[in-house]
Protein backbone atom coordinates (compact mmCIF):
# COMPACT_ATOMS: atom_id res chain seq x y z
CA UNK A 1 0.00 0.00 0.00
CA UNK A 2 1.51 3.56 -0.61
CA UNK A 3 -0.85 5.45 1.85
CA UNK A 4 1.26 4.58 4.87
CA UNK A 5 2.25 7.96 5.89
CA UNK A 6 1.12 8.18 9.60
CA UNK A 7 3.50 7.29 12.32
CA UNK A 8 3.67 4.35 13.33
CA UNK A 9 1.72 2.86 16.52
CA UNK A 10 -0.11 6.56 16.29
CA UNK A 11 -4.46 6.38 15.89
CA UNK A 12 -3.93 7.56 12.26
CA UNK A 13 -1.86 4.36 11.16
CA UNK A 14 -3.78 2.42 12.75
CA UNK A 15 -6.86 3.49 10.64
CA UNK A 16 -4.72 3.28 7.54
CA UNK A 17 -3.62 -0.27 8.29
CA UNK A 18 -7.53 -1.45 8.96
CA UNK A 19 -8.41 0.73 5.93
CA UNK A 20 -5.70 -1.19 3.88
CA UNK A 21 -6.87 -4.35 5.54
CA UNK A 22 -10.14 -3.92 3.78
CA UNK A 23 -9.31 -2.71 0.81
CA UNK A 24 -6.62 -5.48 0.44
CA UNK A 25 -9.35 -8.02 1.24
CA UNK A 26 -11.81 -6.69 -1.25
CA UNK A 27 -8.95 -7.21 -3.90
CA UNK A 28 -8.75 -10.75 -3.42
CA UNK A 29 -12.80 -11.25 -3.34
CA UNK A 30 -13.52 -8.80 -5.72
CA UNK A 31 -17.25 -8.54 -4.29
CA UNK A 32 -18.08 -9.06 -0.66
CA UNK A 33 -20.39 -8.33 1.98
CA UNK A 34 -19.75 -6.29 4.92
CA UNK A 35 -20.18 -9.25 7.30
CA UNK A 36 -17.83 -11.96 4.79
CA UNK A 37 -15.54 -8.44 5.30
CA UNK A 38 -15.43 -8.89 9.22
CA UNK A 39 -14.95 -12.68 8.65
CA UNK A 40 -11.67 -12.21 6.53
CA UNK A 41 -10.56 -9.44 8.21
CA UNK A 42 -11.00 -10.17 11.83
CA UNK A 43 -12.36 -6.12 12.11
CA UNK A 44 -15.85 -5.62 14.11
CA UNK A 45 -18.80 -4.80 11.68
CA UNK A 46 -18.96 -1.39 13.68
CA UNK A 47 -14.95 -0.71 12.35
CA UNK A 48 -16.13 -2.40 8.87
CA UNK A 49 -18.85 0.00 8.71
CA UNK A 50 -17.13 3.30 9.29
CA UNK A 51 -14.24 2.47 7.37
CA UNK A 52 -16.29 1.36 4.62
CA UNK A 53 -18.44 4.37 4.42
CA UNK A 54 -15.24 6.65 4.13
CA UNK A 55 -13.83 4.81 1.33
CA UNK A 56 -17.34 4.44 -0.67
CA UNK A 57 -17.33 8.92 -0.06
CA UNK A 58 -13.84 8.75 -1.50
CA UNK A 59 -14.57 6.84 -4.51
CA UNK A 60 -12.43 4.24 -3.46
CA UNK A 61 -14.90 1.34 -2.87
CA UNK A 62 -18.68 1.09 -4.11
CA UNK A 63 -21.69 -0.76 -2.40
CA UNK A 64 -24.96 -2.18 -4.22
CA UNK A 65 -27.86 -4.06 -1.99
CA UNK A 66 -27.95 -8.24 -2.30
CA UNK A 67 -29.75 -10.96 -0.91
CA UNK A 68 -27.91 -13.38 1.54
CA UNK A 69 -29.61 -16.40 2.48
CA UNK A 70 -32.84 -14.32 2.07
CA UNK A 71 -31.67 -11.54 4.21
CA UNK A 72 -30.39 -8.09 2.77
CA UNK A 73 -26.90 -7.48 2.68
CA UNK A 74 -24.78 -4.47 1.38
CA UNK A 75 -21.83 -5.64 -0.87
CA UNK A 76 -18.68 -3.96 -0.95
CA UNK A 77 -16.70 -3.53 -4.03
CA UNK A 78 -13.50 -1.55 -5.26
CA UNK A 79 -15.18 1.50 -7.45
CA UNK A 80 -15.18 0.96 -10.99
CA UNK A 81 -14.06 4.42 -11.77
CA UNK A 82 -10.88 3.57 -9.80
CA UNK A 83 -9.41 1.97 -13.29
CA UNK A 84 -8.79 -1.50 -15.12
CA UNK A 85 -6.00 -4.29 -15.21
CA UNK A 86 -5.72 -6.30 -17.89
CA UNK A 87 -4.93 -10.62 -17.64
CA UNK A 88 -2.96 -11.86 -20.50
CA UNK A 89 -2.42 -15.84 -21.64
CA UNK A 90 0.15 -16.80 -23.64
CA UNK A 91 -0.26 -20.47 -24.44
CA UNK A 92 1.27 -23.01 -27.05
CA UNK A 93 -1.11 -21.97 -30.00
CA UNK A 94 -3.05 -18.74 -28.37
CA UNK A 95 -3.62 -15.40 -27.22
CA UNK A 96 -5.95 -14.26 -24.85
CA UNK A 97 -6.54 -11.34 -23.44
CA UNK A 98 -9.49 -9.98 -20.82
CA UNK A 99 -10.06 -6.37 -19.65
CA UNK A 100 -12.05 -5.93 -16.41
CA UNK A 101 -12.60 -2.90 -14.08
CA UNK A 102 -11.86 -3.49 -10.29
CA UNK A 103 -14.19 -4.78 -9.06
CA UNK A 104 -13.59 -7.98 -11.49
CA UNK A 105 -16.06 -7.59 -13.64
CA UNK A 106 -14.48 -8.15 -17.45
CA UNK A 107 -15.61 -5.46 -19.70
CA UNK A 108 -13.42 -6.84 -23.12
CA UNK A 109 -11.82 -10.11 -24.08
CA UNK A 110 -10.16 -11.54 -26.98
CA UNK A 111 -8.21 -13.85 -28.61
CA UNK A 112 -6.01 -15.06 -31.94
CA UNK A 113 -4.18 -18.34 -32.67
CA UNK A 114 -0.36 -18.05 -32.06
CA UNK A 115 1.76 -19.57 -34.57
CA UNK A 116 3.56 -22.86 -33.35
CA UNK A 117 7.11 -22.18 -31.69
CA UNK A 118 5.95 -18.24 -31.23
CA UNK A 119 8.67 -15.98 -29.83
CA UNK A 120 8.86 -13.83 -27.11
CA UNK A 121 9.48 -10.58 -28.47
CA UNK A 122 6.32 -10.99 -31.38
CA UNK A 123 3.85 -12.36 -28.71
CA UNK A 124 5.04 -9.34 -26.61
CA UNK A 125 4.33 -7.06 -29.21
CA UNK A 126 0.61 -8.42 -30.55
CA UNK A 127 -0.33 -8.37 -26.66
CA UNK A 128 0.61 -4.54 -26.31
CA UNK A 129 -1.23 -3.52 -29.19
CA UNK A 130 -4.29 -5.76 -28.88
CA UNK A 131 -4.50 -4.44 -25.25
CA UNK A 132 -4.51 -0.79 -25.86
CA UNK A 133 -7.22 -1.24 -28.87
CA UNK A 134 -9.10 -2.95 -26.10
CA UNK A 135 -9.03 0.02 -23.65
CA UNK A 136 -9.90 2.47 -26.38
CA UNK A 137 -12.76 0.32 -27.41
CA UNK A 138 -13.96 0.63 -23.79
CA UNK A 139 -13.96 4.25 -24.12
CA UNK A 140 -10.94 4.00 -21.63
CA UNK A 141 -7.83 6.51 -21.33
CA UNK A 142 -4.65 4.90 -21.65
CA UNK A 143 -3.70 5.91 -17.43
CA UNK A 144 -7.02 3.95 -16.52
CA UNK A 145 -5.05 0.70 -17.13
CA UNK A 146 -3.18 0.19 -13.75
CA UNK A 147 -1.57 -2.90 -14.82
CA UNK A 148 -1.22 -6.72 -16.44
CA UNK A 149 -1.20 -10.57 -15.35
CA UNK A 150 0.70 -12.24 -17.77
CA UNK A 151 0.33 -16.29 -17.49
CA UNK A 152 2.30 -18.31 -19.48
CA UNK A 153 2.43 -22.13 -20.51
CA UNK A 154 5.62 -22.71 -18.64
CA UNK A 155 7.05 -22.87 -15.57
CA UNK A 156 8.08 -19.77 -14.32
CA UNK A 157 10.30 -18.21 -11.62
CA UNK A 158 8.02 -15.68 -9.99
CA UNK A 159 11.75 -13.61 -8.54
CA UNK A 160 13.40 -13.50 -11.77
CA UNK A 161 10.13 -13.27 -14.31
CA UNK A 162 11.89 -15.92 -16.16
CA UNK A 163 10.79 -19.22 -17.84
CA UNK A 164 12.51 -21.92 -15.12
CA UNK A 165 12.67 -24.38 -17.58
CA UNK A 166 14.17 -23.98 -20.84
CA UNK A 167 12.71 -25.93 -24.40
CA UNK A 168 9.03 -25.77 -23.15
CA UNK A 169 7.87 -22.40 -24.49
CA UNK A 170 10.83 -22.40 -27.47
CA UNK A 171 11.51 -18.69 -28.04
CA UNK A 172 10.67 -17.67 -24.69
CA UNK A 173 13.53 -18.70 -22.95
CA UNK A 174 16.29 -15.96 -21.06
CA UNK A 175 13.87 -13.64 -21.20
CA UNK A 176 12.71 -11.34 -17.99
CA UNK A 177 8.85 -11.27 -19.65
CA UNK A 178 7.47 -8.59 -16.62
CA UNK A 179 10.36 -6.37 -17.31
CA UNK A 180 10.51 -6.70 -21.22
CA UNK A 181 6.50 -6.34 -21.56
CA UNK A 182 6.46 -3.50 -19.40
CA UNK A 183 8.80 -1.72 -21.09
CA UNK A 184 6.64 -2.03 -24.06
CA UNK A 185 3.14 -1.25 -22.73
CA UNK A 186 4.27 1.45 -19.87
CA UNK A 187 2.72 -0.47 -17.00
CA UNK A 188 3.59 -2.58 -14.20
CA UNK A 189 3.13 -6.60 -15.50
CA UNK A 190 3.64 -9.37 -12.82
CA UNK A 191 3.71 -13.19 -14.62
CA UNK A 192 3.13 -16.58 -13.24
CA UNK A 193 2.30 -20.15 -14.47
CA UNK A 194 -0.83 -20.72 -16.18
CA UNK A 195 -2.02 -23.84 -14.26
CA UNK A 196 -1.09 -22.15 -11.03
CA UNK A 197 -2.91 -18.80 -12.04
CA UNK A 198 -5.65 -20.80 -13.19
CA UNK A 199 -6.48 -22.58 -9.59
CA UNK A 200 -6.43 -19.11 -8.57
CA UNK A 201 -9.50 -18.28 -10.84
CA UNK A 202 -11.03 -21.36 -10.47
CA UNK A 203 -10.66 -21.41 -6.08
CA UNK A 204 -11.91 -17.42 -6.52
CA UNK A 205 -14.78 -17.72 -9.26
CA UNK A 206 -15.29 -21.40 -10.82
CA UNK A 207 -15.38 -24.59 -10.24
CA UNK A 208 -13.19 -25.14 -6.62
CA UNK A 209 -14.41 -22.18 -4.89
CA UNK A 210 -14.92 -23.42 -1.07
CA UNK A 211 -11.62 -25.66 -1.53
CA UNK A 212 -8.70 -25.20 0.51
CA UNK A 213 -6.75 -28.08 -1.02
CA UNK A 214 -7.60 -28.37 -4.63
CA UNK A 215 -5.48 -29.07 -8.32
CA UNK A 216 -6.38 -27.13 -11.71
CA UNK A 217 -5.47 -30.48 -14.20
CA UNK A 218 -4.54 -28.49 -17.55
CA UNK A 219 -4.90 -31.53 -20.52
CA UNK A 220 -4.79 -30.46 -23.74
CA UNK A 221 -1.70 -29.82 -25.92
CA UNK A 222 0.43 -31.06 -23.17
CA UNK A 223 0.04 -31.45 -19.34
CA UNK A 224 0.32 -29.46 -16.31
CA UNK A 225 -1.31 -28.63 -12.62
CA UNK A 226 -1.98 -25.77 -10.36
CA UNK A 227 -1.92 -27.00 -6.80
CA UNK A 228 -3.70 -24.72 -3.91
CA UNK A 229 -2.34 -26.37 -0.40
CA UNK A 230 -4.07 -24.98 2.77
CA UNK A 231 -5.75 -22.25 0.56
CA UNK A 232 -2.08 -21.47 -0.77
CA UNK A 233 -0.62 -21.81 -4.41
CA UNK A 234 2.26 -24.35 -4.40
CA UNK A 235 5.09 -23.05 -6.73
CA UNK A 236 8.28 -24.93 -5.29
CA UNK A 237 11.42 -23.53 -5.23
CA UNK A 238 11.67 -22.51 -8.42
CA UNK A 239 8.41 -22.71 -9.99
CA UNK A 240 8.50 -25.85 -10.97
CA UNK A 241 5.70 -27.90 -8.91
CA UNK A 242 2.90 -29.20 -10.51
CA UNK A 243 4.84 -30.29 -13.61
CA UNK A 244 3.03 -33.41 -13.63
CA UNK A 245 3.77 -33.40 -17.74
CA UNK A 246 7.28 -34.52 -17.19
CA UNK A 247 6.23 -37.56 -14.86
CA UNK A 248 7.62 -40.87 -16.09
CA UNK A 249 5.16 -42.89 -17.57
CA UNK A 250 6.40 -45.36 -20.13
CA UNK A 251 9.80 -46.75 -19.41
CA UNK A 252 12.48 -46.25 -22.22
CA UNK A 253 9.60 -44.08 -23.94
CA UNK A 254 9.76 -41.28 -26.18
CA UNK A 255 12.19 -38.42 -26.00
CA UNK A 256 10.14 -35.55 -24.02
CA UNK A 257 11.11 -31.36 -25.10
CA UNK A 258 12.77 -31.58 -21.61
CA UNK A 259 15.27 -34.05 -22.41
CA UNK A 260 14.00 -36.94 -20.16
CA UNK A 261 12.17 -40.06 -21.60
CA UNK A 262 8.54 -41.24 -21.38
CA UNK A 263 7.34 -38.89 -19.71
CA UNK A 264 3.27 -37.67 -19.17
CA UNK A 265 3.54 -35.53 -22.19
CA UNK A 266 5.08 -37.51 -24.82
CA UNK A 267 2.18 -39.77 -24.58
CA UNK A 268 -0.88 -37.17 -23.75
CA UNK A 269 -0.18 -34.01 -26.08
CA UNK A 270 -2.28 -32.85 -29.47
CA UNK A 271 0.39 -34.04 -32.36
CA UNK A 272 0.18 -37.89 -30.53
CA UNK A 273 -3.71 -37.77 -30.23
CA UNK A 274 -3.75 -36.26 -34.11
CA UNK A 275 -1.24 -38.93 -35.60
CA UNK A 276 -3.12 -41.82 -34.01
CA UNK A 277 -6.51 -41.27 -35.72
CA UNK A 278 -4.73 -40.11 -39.30
CA UNK A 279 -5.19 -43.60 -40.68
CA UNK A 280 -8.67 -44.00 -39.99
CA UNK A 281 -9.60 -40.87 -39.47
CA UNK A 282 -7.78 -38.62 -41.88
CA UNK A 283 -6.14 -35.20 -40.63
CA UNK A 284 -8.35 -34.19 -37.54
CA UNK A 285 -7.73 -31.28 -35.53
CA UNK A 286 -7.46 -31.54 -31.66
CA UNK A 287 -11.00 -29.55 -31.43
CA UNK A 288 -12.42 -32.14 -34.33
CA UNK A 289 -11.24 -35.16 -31.91
CA UNK A 290 -13.31 -33.84 -29.03
CA UNK A 291 -16.32 -33.14 -31.10
CA UNK A 292 -16.29 -36.39 -32.89
CA UNK A 293 -15.74 -38.19 -29.77
CA UNK A 294 -18.85 -35.92 -28.26
CA UNK A 295 -20.78 -37.12 -31.37
CA UNK A 296 -20.56 -40.76 -30.38
CA UNK A 297 -17.48 -41.76 -32.53
CA UNK A 298 -16.02 -44.54 -30.73
CA UNK A 299 -12.35 -44.25 -32.27
CA UNK A 300 -12.18 -40.85 -31.27
CA UNK A 301 -13.48 -41.51 -27.94
CA UNK A 302 -10.93 -44.73 -27.40
CA UNK A 303 -8.34 -42.06 -27.76
CA UNK A 304 -9.19 -39.66 -25.49
CA UNK A 305 -9.99 -42.17 -22.62
CA UNK A 306 -6.42 -43.47 -23.23
CA UNK A 307 -4.70 -40.19 -22.52
CA UNK A 308 -6.96 -39.84 -19.63
CA UNK A 309 -5.87 -42.86 -18.19
CA UNK A 310 -2.13 -41.74 -18.48
CA UNK A 311 -2.89 -39.00 -16.87
CA UNK A 312 -5.06 -40.47 -14.30
CA UNK A 313 -1.72 -42.50 -13.02
CA UNK A 314 -0.01 -39.26 -12.75
CA UNK A 315 -2.62 -37.74 -10.82
CA UNK A 316 -2.78 -40.61 -8.30
CA UNK A 317 0.65 -39.86 -8.05
CA UNK A 318 -0.27 -35.76 -7.04
CA UNK A 319 -2.84 -37.20 -5.08
CA UNK A 320 -0.99 -39.45 -3.11
CA UNK A 321 1.24 -36.55 -1.75
CA UNK A 322 -0.91 -33.20 -1.73
CA UNK A 323 -4.68 -34.93 -0.48
CA UNK A 324 -6.79 -32.47 -2.60
CA UNK A 325 -10.39 -32.18 -2.00
CA UNK A 326 -10.98 -31.03 -5.80
CA UNK A 327 -9.61 -31.72 -9.08
CA UNK A 328 -10.75 -29.30 -12.06
CA UNK A 329 -10.12 -30.93 -15.14
CA UNK A 330 -9.39 -27.94 -18.18
CA UNK A 331 -7.11 -27.31 -21.31
CA UNK A 332 -8.48 -28.62 -24.44
CA UNK A 333 -9.54 -32.41 -23.28
CA UNK A 334 -11.16 -30.72 -20.51
CA UNK A 335 -13.73 -29.92 -22.72
CA UNK A 336 -14.64 -33.31 -23.60
CA UNK A 337 -16.52 -33.65 -20.06
CA UNK A 338 -17.40 -37.46 -18.96
CA UNK A 339 -15.11 -39.14 -22.19
CA UNK A 340 -11.96 -38.09 -20.17
CA UNK A 341 -13.36 -37.63 -16.56
CA UNK A 342 -14.72 -41.33 -16.31
CA UNK A 343 -11.31 -43.14 -17.29
CA UNK A 344 -9.21 -40.42 -15.29
CA UNK A 345 -11.43 -41.07 -12.34
CA UNK A 346 -10.82 -44.49 -12.45
CA UNK A 347 -7.25 -44.76 -13.25
CA UNK A 348 -6.81 -42.41 -10.74
CA UNK A 349 -8.05 -44.89 -7.97
CA UNK A 350 -6.26 -47.62 -9.52
CA UNK A 351 -3.08 -45.90 -8.56
CA UNK A 352 -3.88 -44.13 -5.35
CA UNK A 353 -4.80 -44.59 -1.85
CA UNK A 354 -7.82 -46.19 -1.70
CA UNK A 355 -9.39 -44.08 0.85
CA UNK A 356 -7.92 -40.57 -0.97
CA UNK A 357 -10.96 -41.50 -3.35
CA UNK A 358 -14.05 -41.53 -1.10
CA UNK A 359 -13.54 -37.81 -1.10
CA UNK A 360 -12.22 -36.83 -4.39
CA UNK A 361 -13.97 -34.87 -6.95
CA UNK A 362 -12.85 -35.39 -10.34
CA UNK A 363 -14.72 -32.37 -12.07
CA UNK A 364 -14.53 -30.22 -15.19
CA UNK A 365 -13.62 -26.82 -15.14
CA UNK A 366 -16.49 -24.25 -15.13
CA UNK A 367 -14.30 -21.38 -16.33
CA UNK A 368 -13.37 -23.53 -19.33
CA UNK A 369 -10.63 -21.89 -21.97
CA UNK A 370 -10.86 -18.92 -19.92
CA UNK A 371 -9.30 -20.22 -16.54
CA UNK A 372 -6.07 -19.18 -17.04
CA UNK A 373 -6.67 -15.55 -18.43
CA UNK A 374 -9.25 -15.19 -15.66
CA UNK A 375 -6.38 -16.05 -13.28
CA UNK A 376 -4.23 -13.40 -14.73
CA UNK A 377 -6.59 -11.25 -14.23
CA UNK A 378 -6.55 -11.28 -10.57
CA UNK A 379 -2.61 -11.66 -10.40
CA UNK A 380 -3.14 -8.09 -11.97
CA UNK A 381 -5.99 -7.20 -9.19
CA UNK A 382 -4.18 -8.72 -6.45
CA UNK A 383 -0.49 -7.28 -7.06
CA UNK A 384 -1.79 -3.29 -8.37
CA UNK A 385 -1.14 -0.31 -5.97
CA UNK A 386 -4.53 1.50 -5.81
CA UNK A 387 -4.33 5.20 -6.63
CA UNK A 388 -5.67 5.47 -3.31
CA UNK A 389 -2.92 8.05 -2.03
CA UNK A 390 -5.59 11.12 -2.99
CA UNK A 391 -7.35 9.69 0.00
CA UNK A 392 -5.76 12.68 2.39
CA UNK A 393 -6.10 15.11 -0.27
CA UNK A 394 -10.66 14.67 -0.25
CA UNK A 395 -9.89 15.59 2.99
CA UNK A 396 -11.78 11.85 4.16
CA UNK A 397 -9.91 11.79 7.59
ZN1 LIG B 1 9.47 -34.26 -20.06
Amino acid sequence: MSVDRATPGSQSSLREANRARIVDAIKHFGAITQVELAGATGLSTATISTIVKELVAAGVLMTAPVSRSGRRAQQVSLARQLGMVAGVHFSQRMLRIELADMAGTVVAEQHMPLPHEHRVDTGMDRAARLIQDMVEAVGGRPEELLGIGVAVSAPVDVRTGMLSASGILRGWDEVDIPTSFSRRIGKPVWIDNDANLAIVSEQRYGAAQGCNAAVFLYVGHGVGAGLLVDGRLVRGQSGMAGEIGHIRVVENGRVCTCGNRGCLETVVNSTVLVETLRATHGNLALRDIIAKALAGDVGCTRVLADSAEYVGVALAALCNVFNPQRVVVGGELGAAGEIILAPLRTAAARASLSSQFTTLEVVQSSLGAAAEVRGAVALALDSVTLPIGTLEAAHVY
